[in-house]
């Protein structure tokens, strides 16, 4: 995504110099980051540090951008590991976030294509029938909602062939480039001081305050937020407590209109119940975007010689 936006058109920001005193540092570059700098937190001054290769680089240029009110994993599978209680919280928490993220980039009128889409999760094998009758039961012995979509109806909106799929409500599509750098302009124009090429070298804490170092200076701050999509070599002591996947991501050529047209309403945001799940969306209504095919990475190296992303390749 971050390929598509001119770069006279993405804003440039400092590097951070000398010594700075702020109430709130916020390590990265990405959504994650971008998201506390908004001003429903009141932050009076935010430093924000944009990736070393340069804006936003990492795994929030390369993201499908689709906002779900699913957290992409199945609520029988969590309900199974960690009990009902945490299930239902976990599903209810997701979906008042998304709802809160649209709100937001509404609120702040982001300019990201932001626009609501449908989203199925279909099953095109009989493994993945199996799966969808589990997450269907699950769901319903919960007392949540799990609307069914039938084959041919699956056949008729997007021309696959299915075994059914289960509807998701409320999902949207945004391009999480723009919105990302449309979030931390908002933050700016409120006051916040954004940096970017600068690196976070080492942070250091007592009893009141922290020392965040950075490649040309130091900030000496109350609160400190990580938001390095990964432990990095910054938190090197942390990585072991991640699982480390490499993600695929396809932009596929524009697909010719004959073509097109027989490939099922372009609104509907599609997944299966692979293990681990594709997922497809449009983009411009030409292009098709797919993510899948996740993969262990090793964990060699890790915070020695490189940072790591969610996004390996
Ligand atoms: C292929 C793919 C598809 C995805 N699709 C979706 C999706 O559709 N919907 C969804 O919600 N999520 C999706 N995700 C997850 C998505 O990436 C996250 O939701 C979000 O973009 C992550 O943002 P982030 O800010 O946490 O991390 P990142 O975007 O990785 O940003 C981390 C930033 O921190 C910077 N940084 C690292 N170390 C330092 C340091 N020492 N000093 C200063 N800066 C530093 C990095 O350079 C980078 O800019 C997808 C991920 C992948 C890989």
């Amino acid at each position: 995504m971050a390929d598509r936006l001119p770069s006279s058109r993405v804003p440039a920001y400092p590097k951070q110099r000398g010594p700075l005193d702020i109430d709130v540092a916020v390590i990265g570059g990405g959504l994650t980051d971008a998201w506390p700098l908004t001003p429903s937190r009141r932050l009076a001054l935010t430093s924000f540090f944009s990736s070393r290769a340069g804006w936003v680089a990492a795994a929030t240029g390369s993201s499908l951008g689709f906002i779900s009110e699913e957290p992409g994993v199945s609520f029988a599978d969590v309900e199974q590991g960690m009990g009902l209680r945490v299930a239902r919280h976990a599903f209810s928490a997701w979906r008042r976030a998304a709802l809160d993220f649209s709100a937001l980039l509404r609120r702040l009128d982001v300019k990201c294509d932001l626009a609501a889409c449908d989203a199925m999760a279909i099953a095109t094998t009989p493994e993945q029938s199996m799966r969808l009758k589990r997450e269907v039961k699950a769901r319903r012995d919960a007392g949540l909602e799990a609307p069914l979509v039938t084959a041919h109806a699956v056949q008729a909106d997007l021309a696959i062939a299915s075994d059914g799929a289960l509807r998701e409500k409320g999902a949207a599509l945004i391009d999480p480039y723009r919105a990302c750098l449309g979030i931390a302009a908002a933050a700016a124009g409120r006051g916040a001081k954004i940096f970017e090429r600068s690196p976070v070298r080492r942070t250091k804490f007592n009893r009141k305050s922290a020392m965040v170092v950075t490649e040309g200076g130091t900030l000496r701050t109350r609160f400190v937020i990580v938001a390095t999509g990964a432990p990095t070599e910054l938190f090197a002591s942390l990585a072991r407590h991640f699982w480390y996947r490499t993600n695929y991501l396809v932009l596929a050529d524009r697909i010719p209109l004959k073509t097109r047209r027989l490939l099922g309403r372009r609104a509907t945001i599609l997944r299966d119940f692979a293990q681990p799940a594709h997922i497809a969306r449009w983009v411009d209504d030409e292009q098709l975007m797919i993510s899948g095919a996740d993969q262990e990475s090793p964990r060699s190296g890790i915070g020695k010689r490189r940072s790591f992303n969610a996004l390996d390749s």
